[in-house]
């Protein structure tokens, strides 16, 4: 798997219509500089339609995204199942290149990998705990707010060192 399997082009669409299919897995996370996730094993699915001057992308996205928990670090899995929409607009005018959305006429080649990317991270709990995850399991041990008063303590014995 690499970037450029992403690339859709437009330009070789033949029919108004096209269906491209990923199986995404670890590799795809590898692609992306400081990924939030490392691992996962995802379904996707693009529907692609052209019209004269505009490219309508319909992204369906089904799998399992793995991660570790915030609170007790065990493993979770976490269930995606989500739907986006991209609408761009063929364009030759270059101003209108620099903004979001267009793309050249003379260029019809478009990497979904950032819109994959986002749409995976966009559609995470926003909490990676136990509790959302597809076990659905309260955690095992929660340290969390007994290690947190620790530190507040330490801090403030050091303040108490310092006014002495
Ligand atoms: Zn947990």
């Amino acid at each position: 798997m690499k970037l450029s399997d992403f690339d859709i082009e437009f330009i070789k669409f033949k029919n108004e219509k096209d269906t491209f299919t990923f199986k995404l897995n670890d590799t795809f996370f590898q692609l992306k500089e400081n990924s939030l996730y490392d691992r996962c094993d995802i379904d996707a699915k693009i529907d692609c339609l052209k019209n004269d001057n505009t490219l309508v992308l319909d992204y369906t996205l089904i799998g399992t995204v793995f991660s570790s928990c915030e609170r007790c670090l065990s493993e979770i899995k976490l269930l995606l199942d989500s739907t986006r929409n991209e609408v761009l607009k063929l364009t030759s005018n270059e101003d209108l290149l620099q903004e979001e959305n267009y793309l050249s006429v003379n260029n019809q080649v478009y990497s979904t990998y950032d819109s994959l990317y986002e749409e995976i991270c966009l559609s995470m709990p926003t909490r990676l705990i136990c509790e959302n995850s597809l076990t659905n399991k309260q955690c095992e041990i929660d340290h969390s707010e007994t290690a947190d008063e620790d530190v507040v303590d330490e801090r403030w014995s050091e303040l108490k060192k310092l006014i002495k």
